[in-house]
């Protein structure tokens, strides 16, 4: 029996291990703890839930929802579990963490196809069909390894992220598109520019400076790679006035053409998915808290109404370059036989971590005997997922959750009220035709 190594008994490495145990692979499931711990999880169980213990909404038209439905039909372990112990959370999927956690570390420990080995694994294997998902906090010793196999410039110890919003919520009688002339590099592309004067600039910077922040926790305030190279917005507001206006905000180069002038400041936002539809506050990486957030970043001229797929935030997280380094099936682009998996891949949030460990062991049992590999249709929820990871723009690259932004748009003369239910019929019906293709006899029978 051939066997392969799972490094992580988190949410992405639990559900990885089990699919590929059921798929008759003998499964060796490196997990640290309780031995060395990564400072956020405070147990020794298996898919320990490090923060809430929300999966997400479960409303059929939320992205988080169409992800739990997508991973409800692909037989997903961890879904399975988190439906069994579900408490009452209104529309959301929540659970009772503890029972939750109970369920899998008995289920991966019973299970007569995995080991489980309670070790840090410090290096990638070299002998053995692999599957990495040693997450957001993964060991130092095995961090160096990763950056050895990628290059150190392809591994990020923390995130920068700064806001993105919905294209269509820009007012653009407001904004305007366009790139500083005196730059013009290929790459930079254009950008849609939001002109403040200086009454208007000095409101946001006072807002920024007195805006609450989320407190570092100590694991990040003594992790040497933690901010070392990108500073949060209201820090930069809090050493002096004109300090945006010379950094990110700096409006060199611009011309608003409504008044044929400079303004006093910019914040431009650059187009974040191919579909144009999300665009990104350059610059605007930031710990403040995600009501006033909204509030602050409304202040700025043609953001007014925006709509946010997702806040600035900036915490300790390991992830890989995975648009130079991965395939969207998981593979590692420079050997066959690895996989990565769950959040160190770029895909944030539970049920997303939870299916890129489906995807990867899948897959791996795939290679391992000689199928094709199983690409999603980027029309599903986790088909966009893993298409993101492996074609964003990889200079960059931020990790990205469940949204309807990276769904390829509904066909053309769709009304606004239609687009979603046509997103959401178009991805259901992707999904059938892809598990009618895969012939994988443990995806098509119900099995829970
Ligand atoms: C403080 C914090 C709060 C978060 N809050 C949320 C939230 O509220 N909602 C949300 O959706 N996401 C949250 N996240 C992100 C969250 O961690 C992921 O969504 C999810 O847990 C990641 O799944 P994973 O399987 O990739 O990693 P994990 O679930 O973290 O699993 C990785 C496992 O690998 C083990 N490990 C690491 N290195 C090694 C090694 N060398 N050898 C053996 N074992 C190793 C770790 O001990 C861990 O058990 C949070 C992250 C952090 C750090």
């Amino acid at each position: 029996m051939t066997t392969v190594i799972v490094i992580g008994g988190g949410l992405a490495g639990t559900e990885a291990a089990w699919q590929l145990a059921e798929r008759g692979l003998e499964v060796h499931l490196y997990e640290m703890r309780p031995h060395k711990t990564t400072g956020a999880h405070a147990t020794d169980r298996l898919a320990e839930l490090v923060c809430s213990n929300s999966l997400g909404s479960k409303l059929p038209d939320r992205a988080t929802g169409m992800l739990q439905q997508e991973l409800h039909t692909l037989q997903s372990f961890l879904i399975h579990c988190a439906e069994k112990t579900a408490v009452p959370a209104g529309g959301a999927l929540a659970v009772d963490r503890e029972a939750f956690g109970q369920m899998v570390t008995e289920a991966i420990t019973t299970h007569p196809r995995i080991r489980l080995i309670r070790e840090e694994m410090p290096r990638i294997p070299v002998d053995t069909p692999t599957i990495i998902a040693s997450g957001p906090l993964t060991s130092l010793a095995l961090s160096d390894d990763i950056a050895r196999l990628c290059g150190q410039e392809y591994l990020y110890f923390y995130d920068a992220l700064s806001p993105i919003v919905e294209a269509s919520s820009i007012d653009m009688s407001i904004a305007f598109t366009a790139s500083r002339y005196q730059r013009g590099e290929a790459d930079e592309g254009d950008y849609i520019n939001c002109p403040l004067n200086k009454e208007e600039y000095l409101q946001l910077v006072a807002a920024l400076r007195s805006a609450e922040t989320i407190e570092l926790r100590d694991f990040e305030r003594e992790d040497p790679h933690f901010f070392e190279g990108c500073l949060p917005v209201e820090q930069i507001a809090r050493r002096g006035d004109d300090a945006l206006a010379f950094g990110p905000m700096r409006p060199v180069g611009l011309r608003d053409p409504r008044t044929g002038k400079r303004p006093h400041a910019v914040v431009q936002l650059r187009q974040d998915n191919l579909a144009g539809t999300l665009y990104n506050l350059v610059g605007f990486q930031t710990n403040i808290r995600w009501a006033q957030q909204k509030d602050i970043l409304r202040l700025i001229p043609g953001l007014q109404n925006a709509q946010f797929v997702r806040m600035g935030q900036m915490h300790r997280n390991t992830f890989i370059n995975a648009p130079v380094l991965l395939h969207p099936t998981l593979q590692f682009r420079g050997r066959d036989d690895l996989y990565f998996a769950g959040q160190i891949t770029g895909i944030e949030g539970y049920a997303g971590n939870i299916a890129t460990g489906l995807v990867a062991a899948v897959n791996l049992a795939r290679y391992l005997s000689g199928q094709s590999a199983w690409v999603l249709p980027p029309e599903t929820m986790l088909g966009a997922l893993c298409h993101y990871v492996a074609h964003a723009a990889e200079k960059h690259f931020q990790p990205m959750k469940a949204n309807f932004g990276i769904l390829p748009e509904p066909p053309p003369g769709t009304d606004k009220h239609g687009r979603k239910p046509a997103q959401m019929e178009r991805a259901r019906l992707a999904l059938q035709h892809s598990l009618q293709q895969l012939a994988d006899a443990r995806l098509q029978q119900p099995i829970f």
